[in-house]
């Protein structure tokens, strides 16, 4: 695998998110979703394209990014 193969995809940190769910209408590729059971929004790796645009959201720096395989 080369880092050409790699893909930064936002992760949300369920111990610094507090649900207040600012994040989701920042994404304009609905990558960030919300599930009726879990109190934080989960993160659609396939539509997520890293842009960061959920991290300047958030007001509790609780989005950070990781490299996945693409
Ligand atoms: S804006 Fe941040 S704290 Fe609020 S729901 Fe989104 S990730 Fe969680
Ligand atoms: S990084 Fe961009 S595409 Fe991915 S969840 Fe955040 S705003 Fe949406």
């Amino acid at each position: 695998m080369s880092l050409t193969d790699l893909k930064l995809i936002a992760e949300i940190n369920d111990e610094l998110c507090d649900g207040c769910r600012k994040c989701l209408p920042s994404c304009s590729y609905k990558a960030l979703l919300l599930v009726p059971s879990e109190r934080t929004p989960m993160v659609d790796p396939w539509s997520c394209t890293g842009c960061g645009t959920c991290m300047t959201a958030c007001p509790h720096d609780a989005i950070s990014f990781l490299a996945k395989a693409s």
